[in-house]
């Protein structure tokens, strides 16, 4: 028969920190506390396995478990000295849940579980305060009624009117009604006369009564909490953050301690070291007289634990330091002990019960990504972690935060936020307000910084989200369009501020009473969701020492080459910065978009529409020069480090203007009649361009077309060399699917080749001839691909998209659906599929090596920036992983933490 329950307290326990699985997190560290000395309330858990079994019964609690709890309860009552239910001196206890990993706000506890019209009295007699003891009853009502007869029963409350809305509306009420401004100014007549009133109005909202018998309530609360498991919110919690159902939740059982017992008593949470900064001191709120709850809950404005970490706005309330000397020491002991046990940054949870301190709770505590730094490297010199750990401390997505000025914390820490939205994109950023894309792209240009506020945002915005220096919106959540297109391009963006009301004709944003036109100066907090009026200090985050070194120690344990996707110059030069080792994705095409590109592109058109061949190589003569421009200045950047090339890879089409305007313009221009032009433009149309004449495949049709991009890379490099550099240029060619479409394309390069020699007067020049690996049909034909290919680099984002069949731009409408109903994980595009297209790229490495032993291979897609993907190209013995340039450290450490999890 298997044991369900776990017993912890009095310096023993039947389970230990390492029991995360069978008894949650709360659990487990709750028996470790208590095996630590610390002074923990005596209790039990029930493990996730009695979870699973009282689900799997239809919610039935296992036959044998009775027993066990009465055993449990035993141990309990003869630890503390009282007796549950017991009419003279009882035992409360709280139940509260706890899974392997926290879900905050998933599943809530109920303090005071015991309490009855049986238990009252004792309890009045053993604690001489009536008050006290009706207080804990409204919140046992409260507790009890909004969690385990509502949340879990699965009633949805008529009007988003929850029962626990209902009877603090009662109390509010009666508090106004006679003139008292806090709960301790209610007599213990009234306050029991309101509880009274709390189970009326139980009964004719949810149709039940609140149980009056102790053991209905444990029962009831046990209950509670596994049923909870699969309620609406925590399956829905568990899909976004891919926690197995399987797992189930564990059930802890505790005796009372209580912080609402006069003034000698208090509760608080605190930090072993601040959770922002990540500065080694001891960081916490604290509560005099009240339940565990009242600090989170913001009722009051909670007191400063110590005196060093006093801030403005609770600099006159009294520190624990001051007000409990002897219990802050005993705390400051308890929290050097946590630390150097779990040798990592502990959260904790404490009450003070006349003058006595308890641990409830200790877990890692959550940090932002700067103070996770601070905090590791701190940790690693005061010899607590070794090197290995200190890498493994951070979360590679934690960086980001570090790419991107931030505000000043000195600065946050003085100022009052006027608003606060979800934090869709990182860093900080200071600007005038602007309310239109086309405002903000024309204030960018006259030089201004700028902050676009919308009410949401939709593809047309792109421009004026581009030219912003952040986002902000009043609707939306974390997937919504501002927040997804701010996360790709590293921008800081905050969506669905509630409070922002905004008028678009009167170019006026208005939060509360407070009205701020356009081009006044705002700061946002991309972080931490938290808008600012003015301009606060900001800081450039990589020029933190810290970042640099960590860094540094990370390279040294990665052993794949990292490198980056750019276009421009400048997009290299700012990945340099960040540490890639070449370019690993050059896409030729992006010379004729955007900025500066009226000219190539024109030319470009003038290609496409060519009627003959002579006309074509006559255009392609008149391109040349702003190709080679391009790759000559790219080439010169990344000075001695391998820049990879991709041919032309789009279908020819996309380069067309549509409108009939534009149309007209290049008629005009090119001098070819509107109605040929109209022809020779449709004749490019396709009905599945994507899958159409491109990459490789024009290359095919219009040889001259690579011709002009190889001697343009040829002549550069040569050029270069002449002058002293070392540059490494790759040649690659797109959407192959057949070794032939190599060896034909080899064999322009190598004419193009031979003649740049002869023009140069060079013997040779460095260079590389490879393909994409983008099609199922290259992968699985890489043995031959190889003996013409140099270098492989799956292009995984076309790869996933053949290998599925989905269309990654279409994919929006069916993907949730698919997260739903658990057919699939993870959306593919952003972390790759190990099971077919990792094992495409797998067999493909391994085919491509057996005929080519030296080839190099790389992925380039946007999984190259995605920490899970790099492990696998990790395992896979992958020589680089290219991303984009904000994602290069994120890629550098998760290769190092690659390295260190897998060697
Ligand atoms: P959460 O996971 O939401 O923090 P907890 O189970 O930690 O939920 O409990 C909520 C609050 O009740 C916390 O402040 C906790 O310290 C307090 N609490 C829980 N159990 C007890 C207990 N036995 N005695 C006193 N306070 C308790
Ligand atoms: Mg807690
Ligand atoms: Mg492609």
């Amino acid at each position: 028969m298997s044991k369900y329950i776990y017993c912890f307290g009095d310096g023993k326990a039947e389970g230990s920190a390492a029991d995360k699985n069978l008894l949650g997190g709360k659990g487990a560290n709750l028996a470790e506390m208590a095996i630590l000395g610390l002074p923990v309330p005596t209790g039990f858990t029930l493990s996730t396995d009695c979870c699973i079994d009282y689900l799997a019964e239809g919610g039935k609690l296992p036959e044998s478990v009775h027993q066990e709890l009465a055993n449990a309860m035993t141990t309990v009552e003869e630890s503390m000295g009282m007796k549950f239910g017991d009419s003279d001196n009882p035992l409360l206890v709280s139940c509260r849940s706890g899974a392997r990993k926290s879900m905050p706000g998933m599943m809530e506890t109920v303090l005071n579980v015991g309490l009855c019209s049986k238990t009252i009295p004792g309890m009045i007699k053993q604690t001489g305060n009536e008050w006290f003891v009706y207080d804990a009853y409204r919140r046992l009502i409260t507790m009890y009624s909004d969690v385990v007869m509502e949340k879990a029963e699965g009633i949805e409350p008529k009007d988003g009117m929850g029962i626990r809305i209902h009877l603090e509306m009662i109390l509010n009420d009666y508090k106004n009604d006679h003139g008292y401004d806090t709960d301790a100014e209610i007599p213990a007549s009234e306050m029991k006369e309101i509880c009274e009133k709390f189970k009326a109005k139980i009964a004719e909202e949810l149709g039940t009564v609140f149980p009056d018998d102790h053991n209905d309530q444990l029962l009831g609360s046990i209950g509670a909490v596994f049923k909870s498991w699969n309620g609406k919110r925590a399956i829905a919690y568990r899909r976004i953050e891919h926690i197995p159902d399987e797992w189930g939740t564990a059930v802890n059982v505790q005796s009372m301690v209580f912080g609402n017992m006069g003034d000698s008593s208090a509760t608080g949470v605190a930090f072993t070291r601040d959770p922002a900064s990540g500065e080694n001191i001891f960081y916490g709120e604290w509560l005099q007289n009240a339940q565990g709850e009242d600090v989170v809950a913001g009722i009051r404005t909670p007191n400063p634990l110590n005196n060093k970490t006093k801030m403005d706005h609770n600099e006159h309330l009294l520190s624990l330091e001051d007000g409990m000397p002897e219990l802050y020491n005993d705390l400051v002991k308890i929290r050097k002990l946590l630390e150097e046990h779990y040798s990592d940054m502990q959260d904790i949870e404490f009450t003070i019960q006349q003058g006595k301190l308890y641990m409830l709770q200790c877990r890692v505590g959550k940090r932002t990504g700067t103070a996770a730094l601070q905090m590791a490297m701190d940790m690693h010199s005061e010899g607590m972690i070794d090197e290995k750990t200190m890498i493994l401390r951070l979360d590679p997505q934690q960086l980001d935060e570090m790419l991107h000025p931030v505000v000043d914390s000195d600065a946050e820490k003085v100022t009052t936020p006027i608003a606060q939205g979800l934090p869709a994109g990182p860093g900080g950023a200071l600007g005038q307000i602007v309310f239109s894309s086309e405002d903000a792209v024309r204030w960018h240009k006259n030089g201004q910084k700028v902050i676009l506020v919308r009410e949401e945002t939709n593809p047309e915005d792109i421009e004026g989200m581009r030219a912003a220096e952040g986002i902000l919106t009043a609707r939306g959540g974390m997937t919504s369009h501002a927040a997804l297109v701010a996360r790709g391009w590293g921008k800081c963006c905050i969506v669905g501020a509630g409070a922002l009301k905004i008028d678009y004709a009167q170019k006026q944003l208005i939060i509360g009473s407070q009205v701020y036109n356009e081009g006044d100066f705002v700061t946002l907090n991309g972080t931490l969701g938290v808008v600012y009026a003015g301009q606060l200090k900001m800081k450039d985050a990589t020029e933190n020492p810290l970042f640099k070194q960590y860094m540094e120690i990370a390279d040294k344990y990665r052993t794949l080459g990292i490198r980056t996707n750019a276009e421009t110059p400048e997009d290299a030069e700012q990945a340099l910065q960040f540490g890639a080792e070449g370019i690993g994705l050059f896409r030729t095409e992006h010379m004729f978009y955007g900025s500066n590109s009226e000219q190539p592109l024109f030319l470009l058109r003038k290609v496409i529409l060519s009627k003959s061949i002579d006309e074509r190589i006559y255009a392609l003569n008149e391109l040349f020069p702003f190709v080679k421009d391009t790759i000559y200045k790219t080439l010169e950047v990344m000075d001695g480090k391998p820049v990879t090339f991709r041919l032309l890879d789009p279908p020819l089409h996309e380069f067309i203007p549509h409108t009939k305007e534009s149309k007209e313009e290049l008629a005009q221009a090119t001098g070819i009649d509107i109605a040929e032009l109209e022809r020779r433009s449709s004749l490019l149309e396709e009905t599945n361009p994507m899958m159409g004449h491109r990459g490789v495949r024009l290359g095919i049709t219009f040889p001259e077309i690579t011709k002009m991009q190889m001697k343009a890379i040829f002549e550069a490099a040569a050029e270069l060399l002449k002058a002293g550099k070392t540059p490494l240029p790759e040649i690659m060619v797109p959407v192959t699917c057949s070794e032939k479409e190599l060896e034909v394309t080899k064999a322009i390069c190598d004419d193009v080749y031979s003649e740049a020699l002869a023009k140069y007067d060079f013997d040779s020049i460095e260079y590389k001839f490879g393909t994409m690996i983008e099609i199922p049909r290259a992968a699985l034909l890489s043995a031959k691909m190889a003996q013409t290919a140099e270098f492989f680099s799956y292009g995984t984002n076309d790869l996933t998209q053949m290998t599925y069949g989905f269309s990654r731009d279409d994919i929006g409408s069916f993907m949730g659906d698919y997260i739903d109903h658990a057919i699939l994980d993870d959306d593919p595009f952003a972390s790759l599929d190990e099971e077919a297209v990792g094992e495409l790229v797998k067999t493909s490495a391994e085919r491509g090596r057996s005929t080519n032993p030296e080839i190099k291979l790389g992925i380039c897609g946007e999984h190259g920036g995605d920490p899970k993907s790099i492990d696998f190209c990790h395992r896979t013995g992958l020589n680089y992983v290219s991303c984009s340039p904000f994602r290069v450290p994120i890629a550098r450490l998760a290769a190092a933490q690659a390295a260190i999890n897998n060697d």
